[in-house]
């Protein structure tokens, strides 16, 4: 004891490195392990770097916190372990109250003032207060601990030990203060309660990571066991590194799998498959996820593998996922069953309706050509009646021929046929199609063209189609004034039509939906129509790669405007 008294310097530092020398390199590597690891409050972080500071500073001031400056940083360490504690309090608490923020800052303005006056006023006395407030943050940041669900028990413990260290730390410093003869003892003790502390608190923490890594690890390994998919790992040189209970139901204890096991996939087993598949993917450098079906003979069922390329270390390793997809082929079969009926039904109604057509078609064909003959020998005043049986006759093969379209675009079994044609010819021809109608109703018809590509590529039989449609609207719903055609180039490849006439007009609220099947306006209803035209227009204009919108103003006229588009690609 005498030497100790007498060497009471060399004592104090020796017992002050020690110290230091534990908890600095435990403090950066609790940090560092929070930081990468553990991810926990940063409070944490706080709590140990303040406190490794704090020896830091004795170790360097001798250990006295009365000395000045190193007592002013002493105290402030001493405060922001304080703050440390209540922070992990509010943490732990999981509530927020405006309360937290106060009591987090509350070493600040409690512990910090009462230590600053003591180094200032030397006077140990409120020193010792201000450190015996740390007794009351770790008593808090305790209970709440103790009371909160979520923290495991050894953390408790760890934590319990730590406030331990710091309450016997401060009681310590209040009953040998300083100047006493029982000091040295003071060191002594605050050493070996530093060193079990860092140690204590260390162990526990490892020993809690370890237990929950190998608690997770167990959970999905009975979680793997159990799935009834076939999973497993393989390395590139197809070592099975992880399996599932069904990938050993099949592979039985082999570990390694020998690429380049090629046969006929009808004659091998299902072990011989599994193999060939996994060597098939190993020898392939630039395979990254692959999906591909596998049939198992076994079981007689068929799985997806999902292939995925990871990195497991510095390794290269690929993970197989095989699902059972018996129900999903099971279900594509009856839907390609289903698919295959309804398109056979699909084409016996077109069918159907062709030979219909044909068979209406034919009879209109006789009644329109014996017209035409007949017509030239008779008088003018019976002249008129044939051209109304003509006209009628031409109407309703419009109508066949707009329905049997429109039966086949709903069946997609209309096919373009393109050709290069004159459009201005074609303009003509429709035109002078609709002169007599436009006669003997006194209406002024007039077509015109602007600059025209001197060849087009289209379906021409189409392209007259919609004129017939829209123009017959056009002197369908006009009882005087005119209506003009012209058509333009619009761009490059598109030229651009145009109906004009000045007949009734459509409402602005039915203009969205005449295009609509079957839709007719009703002021329409005394002229015929089915509603059908429009509509047929539509498909067919967006067919010869064009679109189709109208203008009105009710009472005054109607423009429709279309556009087609130079079809020479698909030629
Ligand atoms: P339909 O002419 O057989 O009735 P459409 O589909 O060709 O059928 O036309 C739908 C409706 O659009 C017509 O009923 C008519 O009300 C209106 N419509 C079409 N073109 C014109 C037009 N040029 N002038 C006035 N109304 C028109």
């Amino acid at each position: 004891m005498n030497l100790i008294m007498e060497n009471i310097e060399v004592f104090y530092r020796v017992a002050l490195f020690i110290q230091a020398a534990i908890v600095i390199p435990f403090a950066i590597m609790l940090v560092l392990l929070n930081r990468i690891v553990w991810k926990y409050s940063a409070f944490w972080d706080i709590l140990w770097i303040a406190f490794a500071s704090n020896r830091l500073v004795h170790l360097l001031s001798g250990g006295s916190y009365l000395v000045t400056p190193t007592g002013f940083i002493s105290s402030v360490m001493i405060t922001l372990q304080g703050f440390a504690l209540a922070g992990l309090a509010t943490v732990y608490l999981r509530r927020r109250l405006l309360l937290n923020k106060l009591f987090l800052l509350s070493p600040f303005f409690t512990m910090l003032p009462l230590l600053a006056l003591g180094v200032f006023s030397q006077s140990q006395i409120l020193t010792g207060l201000g450190i015996a407030l740390l007794g009351l943050y770790g008593g808090v940041l305790s209970v709440v601990m103790m009371l909160s669900e979520t923290v495991s028990r050894t953390l408790k413990i760890a934590v319990a030990v730590v406030i331990m260290i710091l309450a016997g730390q401060t009681l310590s410093l209040v009953v040998i203060p300083e100047g006493s003869s029982l000091l040295p003892l003071r060191y002594v003790g605050n050493t070996i309660f530093v060193i079990v502390a860092v140690f204590l608190f260390f162990s526990l923490r490892v020993r809690e990571e370890l237990v929950s890594r190998q608690m997770y690890q167990t959970m999905a390994n009975e979680i793997l066991e159990n799935v009834s998919d076939i999973v497993f790992r393989v390395s590139t040189d197809g070592r099975v590194l992880y399996y599932s209970k069904s990938f050993k139901e099949i592979m039985g204890n082999k570990e390694h799998l020998s690429p380049g096991q090629q046969g006929e996939a009808d004659e091998m087993n299902d072990s011989l498959k599994l193999e060939t598949l996994v060597g098939r993917i190993i020898s392939d450098k630039d395979v990254e996820e692959e999906t591909c079906r596998v049939h198992l003979s076994q079981v007689d069922r068929w799985y997806e593998f999902r292939i995925r390329k990871n990195d497991y270390g510095h390794k290269t390793v690929f993970d197989f996922m095989g699902r059972d997809i018996q129900a999903d082929i099971e279900k594509e079969k009856q839907l390609q069953k289903e698919r295959e009926k309804a398109s056979e039904l699909d084409e016996a109604r077109v069918t159907f309706l062709s030979n219909l057509s044909h068979e209406l078609k034919t009879p209109l064909t006789i009644i329109m050509g014996y017209s035409e003959t007949l017509r030239e020998d008779l008088p003018p005043s019976r002249q008129q009646m044939v051209d109304a049986i003509l006209e009628s006759a031409k109407y309703q093969l419009r109508l066949v021929n707009d329905l049997l379209d429109l039966t086949r675009l709903g069946s997609k079994m209309l096919d373009v046929e393109i050709e290069s044609v004159d459009i201005e010819q074609i303009i003509n021809e429709t035109v002078e199609q609709f002169r007599p109608l436009a006669e003997r109703k006194h209406l002024l018809l007039m077509a015109s063209t602007g600059e025209l590509p001197e060849r087009f590529n289209t379906d021409p039989v189409k392209l007259v189609r919609v004129l017939n449609n829209v123009m017959g609207n056009a002197l369908k719903f006009t009882e005087q004034g005119k209506i003009s055609v012209m058509v333009r180039r619009e761009s490059e490849d598109v030229l651009l039509f145009r109906v004009e006439d000045t007949g009734i007009g459509i409402r602005k609220e039915d203009l969205g939906r005449i295009f609509e099947r079957f839709v007719r306006i009703s002021r329409a209803g005394s002229s015929r129509g089915t509603g059908l035209g429009l509509s047929l227009a539509k498909e067919l204009v967006s067919l010869l790669g064009g679109r189709i919108w109208i203008e009105s103003e009710e009472g005054s006229g109607t423009i429709v405007y279309f556009t087609i588009r130079d079809l020479k690609e698909a030629a």
